[in-house]
């Protein structure tokens, strides 16, 4: 699956909002958001009425950078989100917040959805009870998230460990502290996803 593997910082940027792609660096004086809140480029510090599309495009920009997705899979989980029933905008987020590497960052099992993808990838977690290594997996309500056994006693995840005690996962999903085990409780509604997107206006730009 290709990605993105320019500067992220720049994408930060580009939307005129911390999109939290590098973890630690984003809570700390180092963000580079933080420090120049405007596009880059050198027309980036110029103001420019932004057209009924542009709105709608951007807003679609930020949620794939969010959530490291291509236009081809985007569009895939939009096209899936228009077939469920009620409404499609919240639809799509529920389902991209159900990506396994999501998850695994929303549980503090990792410090970006980037390094929850890596993770996810190289084979660290399990499923209820077996390896899953594919970071578009959709959890389901039920499933129960944990770290393979035989990846506990690495310093990345004993450092985890120590990190995960101050996390506090969404209402949608449970964490077991102390077992670095996550379970997911009930489907993600729109209010559990702290996201400043419009995801109307996504749905506005597909029905063009
Ligand atoms: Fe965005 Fe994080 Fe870079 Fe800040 S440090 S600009 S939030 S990716």
């Amino acid at each position: 699956m290709a990605r993105y593997t320019g500067a992220v910082c720049r994408l930060c940027r580009r939307e005129g909002m911390k999109l939290y792609l590098k973890g630690d660096r984003c809570y700390s004086d180092k963000c580079a958001f933080a420090v120049k809140q405007y596009a880059p480029g050198q027309h980036g510090t110029s103001r420019k009425k932004v057209s009924e599309y542009g709105s709608q495009l951007r807003e679609k920009q930020k949620v794939k950078r969010i959530y490291g997705i291509q236009e081809k899979q985007f569009r895939i989980y939009y096209e899936k989100a228009s077939r469920q029933k009620g409404v499609t905008g919240e639809n799509l987020l529920a389902l991209l917040e159900r990506r396994l590497d999501n998850v695994v960052y929303r549980l503090g099992m990792a410090s970006s959805r980037v390094d929850a993808r890596q993770l996810v990838r190289h084979g660290h977690f399990t499923v209820d009870g077996k390896k899953v290594n594919i970071p578009s997996f959709l959890v389901k309500e039920g499933q129960v998230i944990t770290v393979k056994e035989a990846s506990r006693k690495s310093p990345k995840f004993e450092a985890i460990a120590a990190a995960i005690a101050h996390r506090n996962a969404p209402s949608w999903l449970e964490l077991d502290k102390e077992n670095i085990v996550g379970r997911v409780v009930s489907a993600p509604q729109r209010a559990d996803i702290d996201l400043p997107i419009n995801e109307q206006l996504i749905i506005e730009l597909y029905s063009r």
